[in-house]
């Protein structure tokens, strides 16, 4: 009788050698790629009028334009749009903001990296173990420091002009709003990048927490599968993890934030023993699916829920790009002022009250001229005509329309008050009536 044989529990025996992955793939040298360009963007944007909130001059710069906080449609579109792709982000792809695009984690890896750098530093420079200790500690705490200002400043740039910032840095402002908030973000991102790092997204952050009523069945997830007990508890997985956990105990852990790191680790070493990794990025926790999926499924687009959020999305998109094309960069507006219908003044002349509003939303002063047409000899009690308006200013005045009885005048006299920049970009027609005395009969 012949014994039979073992099953083949492992995969180093039931399965063929699989070549070995070529170096620099995996997910990392792709994460490194997009931190660098989300950084640069980080770096440049309140340089570009991009994207940026003027505080001390109460407006925003959306896309090159110049946006007046007072402006609603425009900021309500803009924000739904970016609350929507915040929200579909973390329905598709999970967390895969926070690992990829999120400037705390770009940062605190990247301060990771210093500390290593200063440690190896340390290690070449000197002997001795407490020296070596010092040394790091003091190289890793002085680059921070600098690393902290540059930070702070280009952070506090999204919302104090960079200009009028460095001008404050430079004179040591402690006493103005704008300065005090630039020390005070200086010091929150030192601390920050020293001693909190990605405990910020585990504890803090609460976008995280979001993320876990967000996902759904079909959520891009991390996912440890080993149906051939091929695991070989080498642990790598768990050290490479930078939020400190084990995948193995299940994708839906809080603090994963799908870094794809343990992949690339898990790859690495089952590929040199010929195996494919046991940890992958998956749908919901499916299996990968054994033909080519359509492009619309491997990018996220599972259901019909996704299909909305993006019709939804596309319509906050258009309804902004709209309303930023259909923007007037003057605002005018003319209403006769009815509550005396007319005024005879001293000299015989006729007063109506008219009440004037402008607003300049373009980055430049304009000159605004008013005029009447249709009511003879008329004049117009405003102090200055052309009025200087500059940028971001707006006015309210009220004048009086002033015409001396003239031959066939009425009790009511239709006019027309026009009002101009003087780029002819703007304007505004008021059509009214002219009230006059009754005639004695
Ligand atoms: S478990 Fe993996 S994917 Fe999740 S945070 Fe850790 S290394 Fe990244
Ligand atoms: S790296 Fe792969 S083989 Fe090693 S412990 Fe993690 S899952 Fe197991």
């Amino acid at each position: 009788m012949t014994t039979p044989a073992p099953p083949a529990k492992h995969w180093l025996i039931a399965e063929k050698r699989q070549p070995l992955p070529p170096p620099g793939k995996g997910h990392k040298p792709l994460r490194k790629g997009v931190h660098l360009a989300g950084f640069l963007v980080f770096l440049l944007l309140p340089f570009t009028n991009l994207m940026r909130i003027d505080i001390p001059h109460q407006r925003c710069f959306f896309a090159g334009f110049e946006i007046l906080i007072s402006e609603f449609s425009i900021l309500f579109f803009a924000m739904m749009f970016l609350m929507f792709v915040v929200a579909a982000m973390a329905i598709v792809y999970g967390r895969i903001y926070c690992s990829y695009m999120c400037p705390q984690m770009i940062f605190s890896e990247w301060s990771t990296s210093v500390e290593a750098w200063a440690a190896r530093l340390a290690q070449k420079a000197v002997s001795g173990a407490g020296a070596r200790k010092v040394l790091g500690k003091g190289l890793f705490l002085a680059v921070l420091a600098v690393a902290s200002v540059i930070l702070a400043f280009i952070f506090t740039s999204y919302f104090i002009e960079p200009r009028d910032l460095l001008g404050r840095l430079l004179h040591a402002d402690l006493v103005t709003v704008g300065g005090i908030t630039g020390a005070t973000v200086t010091i929150l991102t030192f601390l920050d990048l020293t001693l909190v790092k990605q405990k910020f997204c585990t504890t803090i952050c609460p976008y995280g927490y979001i993320q876990g009523f967000l996902q759904d069945k079909q959520s891009l997830l991390v996912m440890y599968q080993d149906e051939t007990n091929a695991c070989i508890d080498c642990k790598k997985c768990v050290r490479v993890c930078e939020m400190g956990i084990d995948i193995r105990n299940g994708p839906f852990q809080i603090e994963c934030v799908h870094c794809g790191d343990c992949i690339d680790a898990c790859d690495e070493v089952l590929g040199k023993l010929g195996h494919p990794g046991l940890i992958h990025y998956s749908w919901g926790g499916a299996k990968a699916a054994a033909a080519p999926e359509p492009w619309y499924r491997r990018w996220g687009f599972r259901d019909a829920k996704r299909l909305v959020i993006l019709l939804v999305m596309i319509c906050y998109l258009s309804a902004l790009v709209l309303t930023l094309a259909l923007r007037k960069p003057v605002l005018m507006t003319l209403t006769p002022d009815r509550t005396v219908l007319f005024q005879v003044m001293p000299d015989g002349r006729v007063a109506n009250k008219v009440l004037m509003s402008l607003a300049n939303r373009s980055p430049r002063a304009v000159d605004i001229k008013v005029w009447v047409e249709g009511l003879p000899g008329a004049t117009l009690s405003l102090e200055k005509n052309p009025l200087t308006l500059g940028p971001g200013e707006s006015v309210e005045r009220t004048f009086d329309i002033l015409a001396a009885p003239w031959d066939g005048a009425q009790e009511m006299n239709p006019i027309r008050v026009v009002i101009q920049s003087s780029d002819r970009n703007a304007s505004d027609v008021a059509e009214f009536n002219f009230f006059m005395p009754p005639k004695r009969k």
